[in-house]
């Protein structure tokens, strides 16, 4: 695995769990959904991208290259790059762009810790966000044990396909102190859960083989640390589980969608979700990169939003827009 890499850092965010927030962006997703708005997670390594509208064509880049690699403005032998970066960094405009900074626990920490009093005035904290934060195990491990042991509400949102080890089984309620409540639980990924008080879950497409055409991977594994995180948040030994549906219109708002999601919620005694409206602003963002377009979308009108809330509230599910969902940080503090 790479080195540990964000490529981003943003503060006062209010849609991603409770009060004023901090997210942090981890670079590298296992999953490759057709709609995704941010395609420079997905590579866990670092990438150079070209913002074609901001070059005035001034061949610095192309001049600067030792390695011959660009060949043209905006052209580039993959081949022959060795990542160096230095066009970027002597791009006049920022034309050229480094997706991915090497950080360590202690940069992160310094970045986050002048925006505490904001959070500690709104109840809100940090995010971990992606990308898959799961990706990159340890060191998500280790910045949220420091955060926490600065008194720092955590979330982590998660696409769930992440491995929780071999013969993993939810067990019986602790009775002892929060050091045993994941007893029986062991490896990266629950290093990271023990520090998080709340969990934001992407669910996105019930049916296995759809999930495999429109995100590159079936969703068994995902279903099933659902049903897992759901099971420990119900016996008071895990962080609490809130789940998240992308509305993306013709794709996840159709009526057999979300009735599965729906009974799936139910069979794990959860009530009430957050649904995601589409943008379309990862468009732009696959041209940088050279990633093929992803297929024609309509936006995401009120229309399909109010119409999914309204298939949900008659399988009894109560849907939320992003942050209003009424959290106070306090009340999910995990237990
Ligand atoms: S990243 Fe380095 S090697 Fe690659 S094109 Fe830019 S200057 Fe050349
Ligand atoms: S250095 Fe930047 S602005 Fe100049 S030609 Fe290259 S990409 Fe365009």
């Amino acid at each position: 695995m790479a080195q540990p890499l964000v490529f981003s850092i943003q503060h006062f965010c209010l849609h991603d769990g409770p009060g004023v927030r901090s997210l942090v962006f981890f670079k590298g997703c296992p999953l490759r959904c057709v709609w995704c708005q941010n395609p420079e997670s997905w590579s866990t390594e670092r990438e150079l991208g070209f913002k074609a509208h901001l070059c005035i064509n001034c061949q610095t880049c192309v001049n600067v290259c030792t390695e011959k690699a660009m060949l043209a403005v905006g052209k580039r032998d993959r081949k022959r790059c060795r990542l160096c970066f230095t066009c970027a960094s002597r791009c006049p405009t920022g034309a050229l762009v480094c997706f991915g900074t090497p950080q360590t626990v202690e940069s992160v920490l310094e970045e986050l810790r002048p925006e505490y009093p904001f959070f500690r005035s709104s109840g809100g904290g940090v995010t971990f966000t992606g990308g898959e934060p799961t990706m990159h195990a340890g060191f998500a491990a280790e910045l949220a044990r420091s955060l926490k042991s600065e008194g720092i509400h955590l979330a982590m949102e998660t696409c769930g396909q992440f491995d929780t080890g071999e013969d993993l089984q939810p067990g019986k309620p602790s009775t002892d102190d929060s050091q045993s409540r994941y007893q029986g639980l062991e490896g990266p990924v629950w290093d990271i859960l023990s520090n998080i008080d709340l969990v934001l879950f992407d669910m996105k497409v019930f049916d296995d083989a759809q999930h495999r055409r429109l995100c590159g991977m079936g969703n068994a594994v995902i279903k099933r640390n659902f049903r897992i995180l759901a099971t420990l948040a119900a016996q008071g030994r895990g962080p609490v589980l809130w789940p998240r549906l992308p509305i993306i219109p013709g794709l996840t708002d159709t009526r057999e969608n979300l009735e599965g999601w729906a009974g799936f919620m139910k069979e794990n005694s959860l009530l009430q979700l957050t649904l995601i409206p589409y943008h379309n602003l990862g468009e732009s963002k696959r041209a940088w990169l050279d990633i093929k377009p992803g297929p024609k979308l309509k936006a995401s009108v009120d229309k399909a939003l109010e119409s999914a809330r309204q298939v949900l509230a008659q399988e009894g599910i109560t849907s939320y827009p992003p942050g209003e969902e009424g959290w106070q940080g306090n009340d999910i503090q995990r237990v």
